[in-house]
């Protein structure tokens, strides 16, 4: 039986996003209207935090948050390097400068330790990343006593001893790609926050620099979530936590069905319930697997097999001097298997006797 990797949630929902389109089409309000507010206001209830302000995508909205918290060119981030290339990318893009924290192997995320590590005169700020929708540890970080910037692209839905992830940091950016926790049907993003200066920055930020489009204060960007867009989200938002609740149905299926006497199963942090965006196990033959399990028809795949720091465009921040042997022994391993809304118990089953035949 084949398994694909993802399948999208959104086909019972195509009736209603056709006629919200419409709706938008015909209120004559493409960009920032009452749709984009109001999806505004909705997430960031949603998430418990004071503002959000949406952008254009996810990439766009670290970079603002990062600026709209303090951080100029020159300054430096601590970014791990075991993420998605726009983490590191939205700093550099602005001429800040990434520097490389290592990962636990167990949560794939930063630690406080890993973190420290990495810090030096001229930090002004650090990026975490919630990696495949298992939170960081966030509070830990902000005791290091500077900005804590949230890559929460992949934890939609995730939550921290009882806080959302989004409401843990100094603020916090989302993508709402298609593939994401919580999809629009194209490019999206949001920031987040609860301070009220950060978010006054950050929506002066995306509009070229100016809060009312005749004085421009700042070079900033042209960035912003369009009304079609939040529309879209807006119907979208209330689905979200049944749709994480059933990812995380179907993690447990995974473990149920011994998953885990094959391969190092995804470990939640202390206190954090994932949202399992993608669902990644480690094995020491995690190609040879992801071969044995395409030939049976199970979609699996590695993500960051070469991490940031020796991605050729970030070799003047990184390079092989790094010593990162926890992104390197997770780059090596890591493999994601098949997760979604709408895995069956079927399907959970099949994936785990065709890694059961693979490794045994
Ligand atoms: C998807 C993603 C981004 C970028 O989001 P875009 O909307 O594609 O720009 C950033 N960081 C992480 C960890 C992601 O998964």
């Amino acid at each position: 039986m084949p398994v694909p990797l993802f399948k999208s949630s959104l086909k019972p929902y195509e009736p209603r996003i056709a006629r919200r389109l419409a709706d938008v089409v015909a209120s004559g309000r493409y960009i920032l209207g009452p749709q984009v507010s109001a999806f505004e206001e909705e997430f960031a209830r949603y998430l418990g935090a004071r503002h959000c302000v949406g952008v254009g995508n996810g990439t766009d909205a670290i970079t603002i948050a990062l600026r709209a918290v303090g951080v100029e060119p020159g300054d430096e981030v601590v970014v791990p390097s075991f993420t998605f290339y726009a983490s590191a990318e939205a700093i550099a893009s602005f001429g800040a400068v990434p520097v490389f924290c290592d990962v636990d192997p167990a949560t794939f995320n930063v630690t406080r330790e890993t973190v420290e590590r990495a810090l030096g005169p001229r930090t002004r700020a650090i990026v975490a990343v919630h990696l495949f929708g298992n939170p960081a540890p966030v509070p830990e970080l902000l005791e290091l006593g500077l900005p804590v910037v949230e890559d929460a692209a992949q934890a939609a839905g995730a939550t921290l001893d009882g806080v959302r992830a989004g409401a843990l940091g100094t603020a916090a950016t989302f993508s709402f790609y298609p593939s994401k926790n919580l999809p629009c049907l194209g490019d999206g993003g949001a920031l987040v926050t609860s301070d009220d200066g950060v978010a006054e920055r950050a929506r002066r930020l995306r509009f070229h620099g100016s809060h009312d489009k005749v004085t421009f204060t700042d070079v900033g960007f042209n960035s912003r979530l369009d009304e079609l867009q939040a529309g879209v989200l807006r119907l979208l938002l209330p689905e979200l936590d049944g749709w994480v609740e059933r990812r995380r149905a179907a993690a447990r299926a995974y473990a149920d069905a011994g998953l885990g006497e094959l391969v190092s199963l995804p470990e939640p942090a202390p206190g954090a319930e994932h949202a399992y965006h993608l669902y990644v196990i480690r094995s020491g033959r995690a190609d040879g697997l992801a071969s044995a399990l395409a030939a049976r028809g199970v979609q699996a795949r590695p993500y960051y097999r070469r991490p940031v720091h020796l991605q050729p465009a970030m070799e003047r921040y990184g390079g092989r001097s790094l010593e990162l042997p926890g992104t390197e022994e997770v780059a090596r391993t890591h493999l994601a298997l098949p997760m979604g809304t709408d895995l069956t118990r079927a399907e959970v089953a099949e994936v785990v006797a065709a890694c059961r035949a693979a490794l045994s």
